[in-house]
C-alpha cells in the first residue's frame, strides 16, 4: 500500500504517518526528516536544504526527488509506504508518478489533512521534536512523560527553527501556492480522500483507518 499524507505544515501529517506506520507495518518516509538528518550529520546537502528550511521555503525539486525515489527504493519500501512531506510540489508527483508507472505501480491513497490556518500557528508554536530520534510531541495535545525529553529515546526536545510564528507564516504562504494543488491533482486521480484534522488525533486515526480498511 502507498499512501501519501498531504495537508498544511502542522496539520498532523508526521503524527497521523506514524500511527499508520505502526498499525499496518509500512515505513514512515519524511522528506523533512531526512533533510534534518543531513544537517545534524553536517552533509553537504544538508547544508544546502538547511538554507531554504530556514527561510521557511521549498528545498528545490532537483535535490528532492532524488533524496526521495533513493529512499523508496531501499529494501523495507518494496511492500509500500507512508510519504510524509512528499510530494509538495506538481513536479514532485509527477515524477513520482512516473517512477511507480515505470515499476507497474502507483499511489493507492492521498489523505488531506484538513486543518485551517488559524489553528496552525498554535499547532506549530507548541510542538516539540527529539533532536535524536525526531519524534514529534506537543506541549499541550501530545506531552511528554516528563517535560522537554523524549519518551522514545531520553534525548532533549526543541522547538523546531522553522516552527517560530514568522518563518510559519511564510511556510503557509508556500503551502497554499505551491503544495495545495495537489489536492485536486490527486482529486482527479481518483485517491484523494479528505480527513478532518481538527479533532483529537486518535479520532484523526479512526477516520484513516476507516479509509484504509
Ligand atoms: P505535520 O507533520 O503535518 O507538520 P505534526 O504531525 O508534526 O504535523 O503535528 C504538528 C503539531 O500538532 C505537533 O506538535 C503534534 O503533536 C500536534 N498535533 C498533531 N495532530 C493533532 C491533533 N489532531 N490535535 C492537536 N494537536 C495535534
Ligand atoms: P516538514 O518536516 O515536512 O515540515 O519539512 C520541513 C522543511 O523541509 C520544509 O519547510 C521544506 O523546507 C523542506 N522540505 C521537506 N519536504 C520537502 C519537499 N517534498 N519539497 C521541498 N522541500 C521540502
Amino acid at each position: 500500500m502507498k499512501i501519501i499524507m498531504l495537508g498544511a505544515p502542522g496539520a498532523g501529517k508526521g503524527t497521523q504517518a506514524e500511527m499508520i506506520s505502526e498499525k499496518y507495518g509500512l515505513p514512515h518516509v519524511s522528506t523533512g526528516d531526512i533533510f534534518r538528518a543531513n544537517i545534524k550529520n553536517g552533509t553537504e546537502l544538508g547544508k544546502e536544504a538547511k538554507k531554504y528550511m530556514d527561510a521557511g521555503q521549498l528545498v528545490p525539486d532537483e535535490l528532492t526527488v532524488k533524496i526521495l525515489l533513493d529512499r523508496v527504493a531501499q529494501d523495507d519500501c518494496k511492500n509500500g509506504y507512508v510519504l510524509d512531506g512528499f510530494p509538495r510540489t506538481i513536479p514532485q508527483a509527477e515524477v513520482l508518478d512516473k517512477a511507480l508507472t515505470e515499476l507497474g505501480d502507483k499511489v493507492d491513497y492521498a489523505i488531506n489533512v484538513d486543518v485551517p490556518d488559524e489553528n496552525i500557528i498554535n499547532r506549530m508554536s507548541g510542538r516539540r521534536a527529539c533532536v535524536t530520534c525526531g519524534a514529534t510531541y506537543h506541549v499541550v495535545y501530545a506531552p511528554t512523560k516528563v517535560e522537554g525529553i523524549c519518551d522514545k529515546c531520553g534525548s532533549e526536545l526543541i522547538l523546531r527553527d522553522d516552527d517560530k510564528p514568522e518563518t510559519v507564516k511564510n511556510r503557509l504562504e508556500v503551502y497554499h501556492k505551491q503544495t495545495q494543488p495537489l489536492i485536486e491533482y490527486y482529486d482527479k486521480k481518483g485517491v484523494l480522500k479528505e480527513v478532518d484534522g481538527t479533532v483529537d488525533m486518535n479520532e484523526v486515526f479512526n477516520s484513516i483507518v476507516s479509509i484504509l480498511a
